[in-house]
């Protein structure tokens, strides 16, 4: 069985030429026609002219996995569902802002890391999604919603890094120039401070891949409360890796911080923060929290976000407040499944072409 969604153009070609005597020509044209055109028939390419039957083979073996709009948020992000093959249920986030149009896609289905406010964790982990279904989300976007997405985040349900081998494959697929075309430069694995998955991460044709940590409490116990993989990776350990880290020249690492109101947002924890980042290439995205009913979290007042982000402009850090696109749909960090256990599962069958 050849599953065109996990393999990369190379891999396609060398599939093709172990089994069907074919090699780039044909593995072209399917990548061409899948990736590009978001069409799985080949019957009528001019390349599979004189190989029918190998068409109707391959045309067999792709599934396609479709989202189906639930909401639209007023600032435009869209978030969609996809129900997989065993019911599980992903959702993934489409984002436009100016020229860009971003897509937050999901690792995992449910997490088991229990970040105290995240959704997400609360689901605990069900399982791994594989490289089909992470890929799956891109071409869902792009054709079943027609998004021109030209940028990825792996922010969405799971930590990408517990999901470390498929991640990668699938990144590697997205970024295929035969295909999505969507270079490493253009895509973020947003982790939560998984220090191994970072240590792994040394793959030269994914030097710029760029790399967010939710760092969210600058100090060891706040953190582990927060965040319970903090138990596990330590902040000295996390900033070890990220020193160690072989980033481009004029790479940076981005740090989110999500505040809440009176846990993580005085000036202590933002002079703490400063200290604890020293010496690593950082951009701070400051994300004031969402609100959910179920989670004793709030978010600061505008004004006090803003003093929080002068606190460590003082100190000579890069820092922006990131808009809570997808607020409305509960789409935005950490929140993005907040809705998942009330959906109809049966109203969102995954879609099986040929
Ligand atoms: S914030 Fe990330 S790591 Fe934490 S529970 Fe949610 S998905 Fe998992």
């Amino acid at each position: 069985m050849i599953n065109i969604f996990s393999l990369t153009f190379k891999e396609l070609s060398a599939t093709l030429r172990r089994h069907h005597e074919k090699g780039d020509f044909h593995a072209a044209a399917i990548y061409r026609q899948v990736f590009k055109n978001g069409n799985t028939g080949f019957g009528e390419l001019e390349e599979f002219k004189d190989s029918p039957e190998l068409a109707a083979n391959l045309m067999k073996e792709i599934r396609i996995l479709s989202g189906n709009i639930i909401d639209v948020n007023n600032d435009g992000a869209l978030k969609f569902v996809t129900s997989l093959f065993d019911g599980n249920i992903i959702e993934s986030v489409i984002i436009p802002s100016g020229n860009r149009t971003t897509l937050c896609v999901s690792s995992q289905v449910g997490c088991r890391w229990k970040c105290a406010f995240c959704a997400t964790g609360a689901l605990g982990l069900k399982r791994d999604l594989s490289v089909e279904e992470i890929v799956g989300q891109v071409f869902s976007a792009g054709f079943t919603l027609k998004r021109s997405i030209n940028n990825i985040v792996f922010m969405g349900m799971g930590e990408p890094f517990d999901n470390f081998d498929n991640v990668i494959q699938s990144i590697r697929v997205i970024s295929d120039q035969h295909g999505f075309n969507i270079a490493p430069s253009h895509i973020t694995v947003s982790t939560s401070g998984h220090a191994d998955g970072i240590a792994r991460l040394r793959f030269p044709d994914l030097k710029n891949l760029r790399i967010a940590v939710s760092v969210n409490a600058p100090v060891d116990n706040l953190r582990s409360r927060l965040m319970p993989i903090n138990r596990l990776f330590p902040l000295d350990r996390l900033k070890e890796e990220l020193k160690l880290y072989p980033l481009g020249k004029r790479g940076v690492f981005f740090i989110e911080y999500v505040l809440f109101s009176g846990i993580n947002d005085t000036r202590e924890m933002a002079e703490a923060l400063a200290v604890y980042l020293k010496g690593l290439p950082v951009r701070i995205n400051i994300i004031p929290c969402n609100t959910i009913e179920s989670l004793p979290f709030t978010p600061p007042s505008t004004e006090h976000v803003k003093l929080f982000c002068s606190w460590l402009a003082a100190k000579k850090l890069f820092v922006r407040i990131r808009q809570p696109n997808g607020r409305g749909i509960m789409a935005a960090c950490g929140q993005l499944c907040a809705s998942i256990d009330r959906h109809d599962m049966h109203k969102c069958p995954s879609r099986i072409i040929n």
